[in-house]
């Protein structure tokens, strides 16, 4: 079988919380002012009620919403595919299959946690979101969800990205969302950076400043994050759960599962269902490994300990790997993987050695994203070729050895609004930094 499908009435209607599997407690946010423990209700000057229970719930099952899972069916479930013509070049043994979550219509996995974000913030009566943007894709399906939901929905973009992908804005404002360029003169976090210099490339720390800012100074406005939170984490299970289905219909049981990480959200979302497996004892040898690229190594060669999700020091102080807040990494094409922080789930998983971390370059990371263009088809976008550079590895160690390990890989999103950068390594101009 090359595509294994499921009828849509076999999307799932719970997501799976990690949180009481996990076999110590996370260290708790603590407020940036008093250095101690934040209790969970500050939040909600920046967060709907609905999403702060999540953010620390212990129920393992938490159900969907009707008015959610109506929208996932636009494009859920997701195929499993098989990934038959690669392994044929690979000449391996390895069975590879991978999620391909690019088929949203925003083009990759964000839209699973967007359009869960966007119903708990109508429910709670908020008109208003704001958000960050990097490379587009969060401000794509985070204006893409908000649309369904009578929300209005502004994103302060990422100014070098605001200039260098312009498609990416016109599709958020396609779907009515704002696209503001930032460091931009409206918030004070902005202004620090703006008024030195109006051409600022900006980064999405700064960004996340000025979406944040904004939030907790407008009554009728909240603010929406696209990873790293557990509630995020939560809503992205639906991958791994749909994918633990879908390989059993094609009789097999993963070894490695791989996901590139940025903040950590559509790895958690395929590899939790089957790390739930390995933490209750059941699958002791199931290999779960995060990817990540040598321009922003968190996993790798980040320092566990607390520090600020955002740039000027507003969000809490979460425990987590981290290259820094102040960190600026270099301007790699896998824009959604340039985040000096990671998860804290996720980080928790791999101190413990539950998940075992990779970097690759960016030019090896766009080697295997042609090859894989080349033998599937699809162009994946630049973030998850960091998934499909590892899945190849593996592929070709078997061949080595003669294992017949079955690799599952997420196809987090697709690249074509990245085909500048395929001008560039197609060219050969491509570099490392
Ligand atoms: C945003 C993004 C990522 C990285 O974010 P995570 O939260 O780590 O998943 C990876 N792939 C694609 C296609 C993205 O859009």
């Amino acid at each position: 079988m090359r595509k294994i499908l499921l009828p849509e009435h076999e999307i799932p209607t719970r997501w799976l919380n990690i949180l009481p599997l996990l076999p110590e407690p996370l260290e708790p946010p603590l407020d940036p002012q008093t250095k101690e423990p934040m209790s969970p209700d500050k939040l909600s000057v920046i967060f709907p009620e609905p999403l702060i229970e999540q953010e620390v719930s212990d129920r393992e099952w938490i159900d969907i919403p009707d008015e959610v899972l109506k929208i996932y069916s636009l494009w859920r479930p997701t195929p499993l595919h098989r990934a038959l013509s690669l392994e044929e070049y690979l000449k391996t043994p390895a069975k590879i299959f991978y999620k391909n979550e690019s088929v949203s219509p925003p083009g990759s996995h964000k839209p699973n946690t967007a359009v869960a974000q966007a119903y708990y913030n109508r429910i709670s009566g908020v008109r208003r979101l704001t958000t960050e943007t990097g490379a587009g894709q969060w401000g794509s399906a985070l204006s893409f969800a908000t649309q369904f939901f009578g929300i209005e929905c502004r994103v302060y973009m990422v100014r070098v990205s605001y200039n260098q992908k312009p498609y990416r804005r016109v599709l958020m404002e396609t779907w009515k969302g704002e696209v503001i360029p930032s460091p931009s003169p409206n918030t004070e976090a902005g202004k620090k950076f703006y008024e030195k210099d109006p051409d600022h490339p900006g980064s999405l720390g700064i960004a996340i400043s000025e979406a944040i800012e904004e939030a907790a100074t407008r009554d009728d406005t909240k603010y929406s994050l696209g990873s790293v939170l557990n509630h995020v984490l939560l809503h992205q299970t639906v991958i791994g759960l749909e994918a633990k289905k879908q390989m059993e219909m094609a009789g097999f049981y993963p070894d490695v599962v791989i996901g590139a990480v940025g903040g950590g959200s559509n790895f958690a979302g395929l590899s939790f269902p089957f790390l739930a497996d390995k933490l209750r004892g059941e699958k002791p040898n199931l290999e779960v490994v995060a990817v990540e690229p040598t321009a922003c190594p968190t996993l790798t060669e980040g320092e566990y300990r607390y520090d600020f999700g955002d740039t000027v020091g507003m969000t809490p102080l979460i425990k987590m790997y981290t290259l820094g807040h102040d960190f600026v990494p270099p301007p790699i094409h896998a824009g959604g993987l340039r985040y000096h922080g990671d998860a804290p789930i996720v980080c928790k998983l791999y101190d413990l050695g539950y998940i075992s971390a990779a970097a690759y370059r960016q030019t090896e990371v766009f080697e295997a994203a042609v090859t894989f263009a080349r033998t599937e088809g699809i162009v994946p976008a630049p973030e998850s070729a960091h998934a499909v550079k590892r899945a190849i590895d593996e592929a070709i160690k078997c061949r080595e050895t003669g294992e017949e390990k079955v690799i599952l890989f997420n196809l987090s999103g697709h690249g074509y609004f990245d085909l500048n950068a395929y001008d560039r390594f197609l060219q050969g101009k491509l570099e490392d930094s």
